[in-house]
């Protein structure tokens, strides 16, 4: 076989293994052994290196497309001086994600803007960064898609879907009041996960009137008991943070020091 038909060959070889990357850098590859005198191992260990980042970019960027985070807040973001009640331990040993091997859910609970989406989404970031398979969806997206699943015939695929992800992001629990058949689909995924996968779950409701959101006071019983059993609560007091910034900026025009 001559040099160029071997080199089809290898190109062959990496098409049929799908070594993209490999295969693009292979002609300037070889020039670099060539002019830098590479051994055969030095040589095949640059070009499988390549492969290999390749390839963990393509999964880093398909698990944050599954992922669907609607933002791009990181929990290092997070102002913890204007946050008081947030415990940044606590935050910090969430960011750990040691809270996803043991499957722990994470309530955060809180009036409008104080940052509950934001930490739920830091976190979610956290873990597609160190490689876990995360899902984000509002309460009322994922009501509205079990529904459209019971119609179609797609219930146990969906419920499936929802059980798949090492941490679940349910935003804005209790925003919208949920109809009996919402709160079953918000049942039934908390109560497969449960002990498996973790929930990190945002609402603005306390517990206590986790009974109002729901026509069945025995389901959201029974999903709180579900959720609570190994979980982490953040209870956030403070004020809106868009307010905070609104006041500080306004009392700059008039001339004062800034909201504190
Ligand atoms: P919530 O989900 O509690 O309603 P968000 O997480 O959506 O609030 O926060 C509202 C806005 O304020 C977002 O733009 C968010 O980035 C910002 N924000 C809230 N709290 C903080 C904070 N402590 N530090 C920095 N930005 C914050
Ligand atoms: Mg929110």
């Amino acid at each position: 076989m001559t040099e160029n038909q071997v080199y089809q060959q290898l190109r062959g070889h990496l098409a049929a293994l799908r070594m993209t990357a490999a295969a693009e850098a292979l002609p300037a590859e070889l020039d670099h052994a060539r002019t830098a005198q590479l051994s055969h191992t030095a040589f095949l260990e640059r070009l499988l290196a390549l492969e290999v980042t390749a390839a963990h970019a393509r999964r880093q960027a398909s698990l944050a497309r599954f992922a669907c985070l609607p933002a791009p807040w990181q929990i290092a973001d997070f102002d913890f001086d204007a946050q008081p009640s947030v415990d940044r331990k606590l935050v910090r040993e969430l960011a750990t994600l040691r809270f996803l091997e043991d499957a722990t859910n994470v309530l955060l609970i809180g009036p409008p803007g104080v940052g509950k989406t934001m930490l739920a989404v830091g976190l979610g970031h956290a873990a597609v960064a160190a490689g876990y398979r995360t899902y984000y969806t509002t309460a009322a997206d994922l009501v509205a898609r079990c529904h459209k699943a019971a119609i179609e015939g797609r219930w146990a695929t969906t419920m499936r879907f929802f059980a798949g992800p090492r941490l679940l992001i349910v935003d804005e629990v209790g925003y919208l009041p949920m109809p009996a058949e919402g709160a079953a689909a918000l049942f039934q995924v908390i109560t497969q996960r449960y002990l498996k996968g973790a929930i990190a779950l945002t609402t603005n409701l306390g517990i206590a009137s986790w009974g109002k959101i729901f026509d069945v006071p025995m389901v959201a019983a029974a999903m709180l008991d579900r959720l609570l059993h190994r979980s982490v609560v953040l209870n956030i007091t403070g004020e809106s943070y868009r307010m905070r910034a609104h006041r500080a900026r306004a009392s700059k025009l008039r001339g004062g020091d800034g909201a504190r």
